[in-house]
């Protein structure tokens, strides 16, 4: 579950610049000649290879879209990958097994289940190891053949005459791509891949407090490779719907409560739907719009730590736009009364309305 722009700590838009900073700050902290516990040399790493990541803009592009995560490849690291693929001076036959792809899944969440967490199974789409060859590829019963071509080196070598004298070149065996062996009998089932298409429910379980385009990451649980190689990951990203009256700010739940001009002069209490049930409001007589009514830990949980967010209610008193003749008589009366108030100018640091008064 590893986000690089949460290793980070900077946001998706992040400059290369921020990304840099970012980085120096955190490594200047967890660098092994700070004396970091273990932990901190795990974090150590995660921030590096997302700096690795980031700071190169085809990777971050590849990693932003999902894509297919070269150089992203966690604990697989691109070393590895690359002498895989490229025999990297290694002598012998390269093996049949591929690790398996990635995949990326997108996830809706609505903002009920984002405040508490929330399991969920999804149906993917996946590779397994075909149950008929177990992976190796050959019918049952019958076995990979030593290649006669290169007697099961992977390679070719030839002598070559050139300016410094004859070298020996070394090519990958044409005749099995490199394996040193041939599939004389592939099996049937899987048409000698190692591996069939089948559909499996995935586990999910989403914490309390995850953020709109956060990725979570399942490692060794995505598509099994060519031959039975190793799964690849899965990506979870998480996309959180709007909801009707609660927005997100931080861990916050923030809404809007609409009070008639009459009940902000006189007061009232009043029920208001949360993701808690019903909770009871109390406006004070006198009320202002602006002002806020929290309700202490309503909110959305902490991804990183116990406890929960606050919910707040901004206040908006409604002035009423129509009134009947017996109302506007009233009100005229009202002013009679309160002849002395007059609309003016507040003074600057009263004035930020809207930004309310917390009580
Ligand atoms: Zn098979
Ligand atoms: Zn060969």
């Amino acid at each position: 579950m590893q986000d690089h722009y949460e290793v980070l700590g900077v946001s998706r838009d992040a400059s290369q610049d921020e990304i840099k900073k970012a980085y120096r700050k955190l490594a200047r902290k967890l660098h092994p000649d700070m004396n970091p516990t273990e932990q901190e040399q795990e974090l150590f790493k995660q921030v590096t290879h997302a700096y690795e990541v980031l700071s190169d803009p085809n990777q971050r592009a590849q990693y932003d879209n999902g894509g297919s995560m070269l150089g992203d490849m966690g604990g697989f690291g691109f070393g590895d990958l690359f002498e895989n693929f490229f025999g990297g001076g290694q002598r012998g036959p390269r093996t049949m097994a591929e690790r398996g792809q990635d995949a990326l899944i997108r996830v809706e969440l609505t903002l009920a289940e984002v405040v508490f967490g929330v399991e969920k199974k999804l149906d993917i789409d996946t590779a397994v190891v075909c149950a008929t060859c177990l992976g190796t590829t050959c019918r049952p019963g019958t076995t990979a053949k030593v290649c006669d071509i290169c007697s099961g080196t992977g390679s070719i070598s030839r002598q070559v005459r050139s300016l410094l004298g004859n070298v020996i070149t070394s090519a990958p065996c044409n005749s099995c791509r490199g394996y040193g062996q041939t599939i004389p009998e592939p099996c049937l089932d899987c048409r000698g891949q190692g591996r069939t298409r089948a559909k499996r429910t995935l586990d999910l379980n989403i914490p309390g407090g995850v953020e709109h385009g956060l990725r979570l990451q399942l490692s060794g649980q995505g598509e099994v490779g060519f031959a039975g190689g190793p799964q690849g990951d899965i990506y979870v990203e998480v996309s959180v719907l709007a909801d009707e009256h609660y927005e997100r700010e931080a861990d916050d739940l923030v809404a809007v409560l609409e009070v008639p001009l009459q009940d902000a002069v006189l007061g009232t209490s009043v029920k208001i739907t949360t993701f808690d049930g019903d909770q009871d409001i109390e406006i004070k007589p006198g009320s202002q719009s602006g002002d806020v009514i929290s309700l202490k830990a309503k909110g959305i949980k902490h991804l990183r730590h116990n406890g929960r967010g606050d919910l707040h209610v901004h206040l908006k008193v409604l002035t009423p736009t129509r009134v009947d003749s017996k109302e506007k008589e009233l009100f005229k009366k009202l002013s009679e009364l309160r002849k002395s108030e007059k609309p003016a100018l507040a003074k600057r640091s009263q004035s930020a309305f809207g930004r309310g008064r917390r009580r």
